[in-house]
């Protein structure tokens, strides 16, 4: 009988490529999202790129904060593992926002930690972030090193990771993996699913897509006097449908009765710079992305990537996609889709 997985976040960026893959793994999806920053056009989508796989998959617009809808779902079905996806995500947002991002993360997580436990349903998976390596003292960044957060979202990882870890501490049924991603870019190479962000994009990526199809002028490089290979900020990039295969070697993992609190780091092991990045998107989309060069960005780390090998040796996973096909991925989604979900309607032959 195939596993009952709920989702929560599961209509967003990494959620959505998350859950197709599940869905061609043979698992049944129930996704929870509030749609706060994500359409439920990404559903419908996953959905038919499911084919037939795609009735396996399930959708109910709700809050995590809602303790009696949740309690509902979980009345309604068994199941054996959450991934949980579910949160605000934006740096700068909550530095003015504080409240608004310990409300949505830390209560959110909090009611469906408790939800899971008195329906025993004791396994999790976690979107954690390499931002609680805050600014490292070396790289590759292994997942021992010292952990530091820097704003107010990068403390909600880390309030959840230590959540997480005395959750298992006080109580041997649970498994939780949390999973430390570096920097997800690219799209589902049907481009049919892809990153939608709402407002001016804050990450590299989603900008390059918006300067490319002519949304915005020029991209502004923050810093050129980092001590990196060109003077501009370092990072690991994965493509996001590696990374959807990491959360399956995740709840694999999970079924390993040792498990009790894991962490891992998601990324490739290999560090580009924002102007390597542009050269392989203006390479891939064969558009000239114009550059403004201003200064650091505060908050900004120099460079950042993953060491891999605890992943690669514990979860059999590692990464397949080099910074090539995540630019091609990330063009064709965009160009196929300059309005993200709210661009006309896409066919899918
Ligand atoms: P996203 O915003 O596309 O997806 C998050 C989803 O959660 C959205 O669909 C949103 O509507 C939903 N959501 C938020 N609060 C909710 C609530 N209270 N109840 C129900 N649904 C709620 O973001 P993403 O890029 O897919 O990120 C997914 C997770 O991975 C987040 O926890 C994020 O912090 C983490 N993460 C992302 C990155 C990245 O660069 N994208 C890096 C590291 C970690
Ligand atoms: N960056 C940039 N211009 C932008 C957005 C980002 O030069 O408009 C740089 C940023 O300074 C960093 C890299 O691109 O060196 C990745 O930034 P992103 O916000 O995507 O990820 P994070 O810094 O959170 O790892």
């Amino acid at each position: 009988m195939s596993k009952n997985v709920l989702v929560t976040g599961g209509a967003g960026y990494i959620g959505s490529h998350t859950v197709l893959q599940l869905l061609l793994g043979g698992y049944r999806a129930v996704v929870v999202d509030n749609l706060d920053n994500s359409s439920d056009v990404a559903i419908e989508r996953v959905e038919e790129l499911a084919a037939e796989l795609g009735g396996n998959l399930s959708f109910h617009q709700v809050d995590l904060r809602d303790r009696s809808a949740l309690e509902k779902i979980f009345a309604q079905t068994k199941f054996d593992a959450v991934i949980h996806f579910a949160g605000l995500k934006a740096v700068g947002e909550s530095v003015h926002q504080p409240l608004l991002y310990y409300d949505n993360n830390l209560i959110g997580t909090i009611v469906l930690l408790e939800t899971m436990a008195a329906h025993g349903c004791k396994n999790l998976v976690f979107s954690s972030s390499a931002t609680v390596y805050g600014w490292p003292k070396e790289v590759p960044c292994t997942e021992e090193f010292p952990l530091a957060a820097v704003n107010p979202y990068g403390r909600t990882k880390l309030f959840i990771e230590d959540i997480c870890r005395d959750l298992c501490r006080s109580d041997s049924e649970w498994n939780i993996i949390l999973l430390r991603y570096f920097n997800p870019v690219g799209a589902h190479p049907s481009g049919y699913i892809g990153e939608d962000p709402r407002g001016t994009p804050n990450n590299l990526m989603p900008f390059v897509q918006q300067v490319a199809i002519g949304r915005q002028p020029a991209l502004k490089v923050f810093g050129n006097d980092y001590s990196t290979k060109d003077g501009t900020g370092v990072r690991d990039y994965i493509h996001v449908v590696d990374l959807a295969d990491g959360h399956i070697a995740a709840l694999r993992k999970l079924s390993d009765p040792n498990i009790s609190c894991e962490v891992y780091n998601l990324g490739t092991g290999k560090g580009t710079s924002v102007l390597e990045m542009v050269a392989a998107f203006e390479k891939a989309s064969g558009q000239k992305i114009p550059l403004i060069k201003v200064g650091r960005r505060p908050g900004d780390v120099e460079v950042v990537y993953a060491s891999t090998k605890k992943a690669e040796h514990e979860l059999n996973w590692k990464a397949k996609f080099g910074i090539e096909e995540m630019c091609r991925d990330q063009w064709n989604w965009a160009s196929k889709n300059p309005y993200g979900y709210r661009s006309p309607n896409l066919n899918l032959n």
